[in-house]
């Protein structure tokens, strides 16, 4: 195995009672939400691996997992041979966790505004003890700035005095400031304008072929995880229903949801295949159908496909592709 990531079967189920509800109605029942239920990938070093879907389908709280902001109910990640979960790495996890960054959607609220963008980006490297000579330290933030594009003047600057796509690069240069080779990245680019959007991720390209990074990608945005990523994950209410090299899904997606999804953006293309136009709604999560939880959506669906949850086989969770009722075709 060549794999840098391994994530294996991640799950996490939240406890979503209301306790002065249960108070109220006496005895009533304890509620539970599968917000991630049974989720496997790996990423190789250098890779980016996207996961895409709609708004709950539990994108963030795989990421929050993978990084270990957020213990899972069941499953486990490993990084670079080491197990985020085994006791016994200690030592060897705390050694990961410099080498694992994450990047959110708003810059803004994960930068601390009263501090100059010196102080953010050198807190890593104090952090960690990476530098010890506060010269160094200054020599070392002015270089990583220059790296994502900013002026090392910009240093003595604070977060406010920059508009959303330069703080999204402080951010950046934080993240790289601990020497990070794997980079959560979750909606990195969705508050930014879509000119914006494409110079950020022109940059984490580029970052990524100086620096060998790895990437995981979340993003519901097709577009932006087509021009990234070389392997992608379509998750639907907590779990991945297709998974295949980027080229691929959009050449010739399988699942249903995934054909949907392509067929709402008209310029990443559905030309000459059969559409399945968007319709119906993501159900409850709480009370979510029975067999493949997107059997109210699909017009594919039969009695199996709402008493059976379909594995994920051939890269594609769906009895009507399993079974040869659906056709897998290709772009005319
Ligand atoms: P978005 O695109 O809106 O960011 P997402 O794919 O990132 O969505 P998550 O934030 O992972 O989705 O949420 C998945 C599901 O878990 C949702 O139904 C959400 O309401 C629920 N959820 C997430 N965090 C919690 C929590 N701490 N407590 C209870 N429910 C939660
Ligand atoms: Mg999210």
């Amino acid at each position: 195995e060549n794999s840098y990531v391994e994530v294996k079967d991640l799950r996490r189920v939240f406890d979503v009672s209301k306790p002065w509800l249960n108070r109220v109605l006496e005895g009533g029942e304890k509620q539970y939400l599968k917000a991630v239920d049974g989720v496997s990938f790996s990423i190789a070093k250098g890779e980016t691996f996207a996961l895409v879907g709609e708004s709950g389908s539990g994108k963030s709280t795989v990421a929050r997992m993978v990084v270990g902001l957020l213990p899972p109910t069941n499953g486990e990640v490993v990084i670079d041979g080491v197990s985020m979960s085994s006791r016994a790495a200690l030592a060897e996890r705390q050694r990961l966790r410099r080498r694992i960054q994450m990047i959110f959607q708003d810059p803004y609220a994960s930068l601390n505004p009263r501090w100059q963008v010196d102080r953010i980006v050198a807190e890593p490297i104090r952090a960690f003890r990476l530098i010890e000579r506060e010269k160094e330290i200054g020599e070392r933030v002015g270089e990583l700035l220059s790296l994502v594009g900013l002026h090392p003047a910009d240093g003595k600057k604070y977060p406010h005095e920059f508009s959303g796509g330069q703080r999204q690069r402080v951010a950046i240069a934080r993240a790289l400031a601990s020497n990070a080779e794997f980079i959560v990245c979750d909606e990195p680019t969705s508050a930014l304008d879509v000119s914006v959007q494409a110079q950020i991720l022109n940059l984490m390209r580029d970052l990524q072929d100086q620096l060998g990074l790895t990437y995981l990608l979340i993003s519901h945005n097709l577009a932006v995880v087509r021009h990234m990523a070389s392997r992608i994950g379509v998750m639907y209410l907590g779990r991945i229903v297709e998974i295949s090299n980027g080229r691929e899904l959009f050449a010739q997606p399988k699942h249903p949801y995934t054909r949907m999804l392509l067929d709402a953006v008209p310029d990443v293309g559905m030309t000459g295949r059969q559409r399945i136009p968007v319709s119906g709604e993501i159900p409850n999560p709480i009370s979510p159908p029975s067999g493949c939880t997107f059997n109210p959506r699909c017009p594919f669906a039969n009695e199996r496909c709402r008493a059976e949850i379909p594995p994920l086989l051939g890269g594609v969770a769906c009895h009507a592709i399993h079974e040869g009722r659906l056709a897998i075709d290709a772009a005319a």
